[in-house]
Formats: structure tokens, sequence, C-alpha cells
């Protein structure tokens, strides 16, 4: 995609997210946009920067770590995918924010690997709320005692959940599954599980359904074919 359509994109985008916090009596700065750049090239990044966007989503470990050495300090980057524990030292170097944590074994290494660091890290839990066999996330039902199981491991900030509901074409069936997540975070906030029990953080809605996650309470929406495009089948990094 060319800088224009971008630019047009994140526009509409940003117009979209303006009229739908207004229209729930949100304050759109409330909202953050992750720009979700898996498999497109380094090149989109630096377009989508020029356009002002410099929050950006990635699910590959290899490929966002050659993305964020190309695009330095300018840009921060979240990330969104299937994080292996033998992978977590460079997630701990990469990352503003791993959406992603579902286990405990992935933030004891994700810990350990800061303390070596010596920083903090952000993180979401990545919540399964559809039951969904063929995705990550913990069960709601587990989150609690995950949570608990973190809070010693003090260089860990738990700032929210992040959930991928199961695909539907109709956007209103993922507007349950948001709405189960902004439940399930009060829940939670209530036992003081979370970094800000005051503002905990919702990572969800994608291209199809942001909408609809804005008017259940995201925090953070993950959008990627609405700004760059349909996804190359394979990550070049040009
Ligand atoms: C790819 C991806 C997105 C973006 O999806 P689009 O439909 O292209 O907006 C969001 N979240 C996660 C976890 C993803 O893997």
């Amino acid at each position: 995609m060319n800088l224009t359509m971008i630019t047009e994109n994140l526009k509409t985008i940003q117009t979209t997210i303006t009229n739908t916090a207004y229209k729930c009596g949100r304050d759109p700065s409330t909202i953050r946009l992750v720009a979700v750049s898996k498999r497109h090239p380094t090149d989109s990044i630096r377009k989508a920067m020029a356009a002002g966007q410099n929050l950006f989503g990635e699910n590959y470990i290899q490929e966002a770590a050659d993305k964020c050495r190309i695009i330095g300090k300018e840009a921060s980057f979240h990330f969104i995918g299937h994080l292996q524990s033998n992978k977590a030292k460079l997630a701990a170097e990469l990352f503003t924010m791993i959406e992603t944590v579902d286990r405990y074994k992935l933030a004891k290494a994700l810990h350990s690997h800061l303390e070596k660091l010596d920083k903090t890290l952000d993180i979401l839990i990545q919540v399964n709320i559809g039951r969904d066999p063929k995705k990550s996330g913990i069960l709601p039902e587990k989150a609690k005692e995950l949570l608990k199981q973190i809070s010693p491991l003090s260089r860990l900030r738990p700032k929210g959940l992040m959930t991928m509901p199961p695909f539907t074409s109709d956007p209103k069936e993922s507007r349950t599954y948001f709405k189960a997540l902004r439940l399930l975070a009060l829940e939670l906030g209530e036992h003081d599980l979370f970094y800000n029990n005051e503002s905990i953080e919702l990572s969800m809605g994608m291209s199809h359904d942001f909408p609809e996650a804005i008017e259940e309470g995201a925090t953070l929406i993950r959008i990627g074919t609405a700004i760059f495009g349909e996804r190359p089948l394979n990550p070049s990094l040009s």
C-alpha cells in the first residue's frame, strides 16, 4: 500500500474511534490503536509512522526482532502472537507490552530476563473467552489463579486482559465476548489483581469488529487489514 492509502485508512479509523467513543460516552483519548503490521514490510510501518502512527503489533518474534532493529526507538511494539518461553529473552528486550501472557511458565521466563535487563514490562493476560480449542489464552475461570501466581513477579506489570474471540462475520456476536472480557476484568480488578485496578486495559477488537469492542470498553484495539490491506503470505522486510 502506498503512503496516501495508509494515511487515509488511519484517518478513517481514527474518525470511527472518535465517533464511536462519543456515541457511548467515552473519552476517545482512552482508546489506543495498535497497528498490526505482521507480515507487512518494514516500509509499511514507516509509512504509517509518517502518518502519525507510532504503536504497532507483531505476532512473530523473529520477524518482529528484525523490524524493531530497523525502526529503532521511534515506534513502540506490542507482542500479540503466541510466545514460546524460550523466546522470552528477545521478547523482554524488544516490546513495550506483551499482550499474550497465558501461563505461569512464560511469566516466570519473562521475569527472569527482565531482572537481568533491570527493567519492568507491561503485560496483558490473554483469555480464551470463547473457549475455542484452536485459540491460545487461559480459560476465563483460570485467570484469577494465574494473576495471583504472577503477582510476586515484581518486574511484570499486569495491566489488563486481551482476547481474540472466535471469528464470526457478524460483529454483534463478537460483542457478547467483548462484554464477557470486560466483566471478567471488573471482577479481577475488585480483587486488586492488576497493576492499576482503577484503570484496567482491555485489548479487544480488530478490523471487522472494533466499534463493538469500543462500545464494550476496549482501551487497545488491534487493527491490521483495515490499515495495511490484505497480508502477504510470507513476511518481507524491505
Ligand atoms: C492479525 C491479528 C490482528 C489484526 O487482524 P485484522 O483482522 O487484520 O485487523 C489482531 N489481533 C491479533 C492477535 C492478530 O493476530
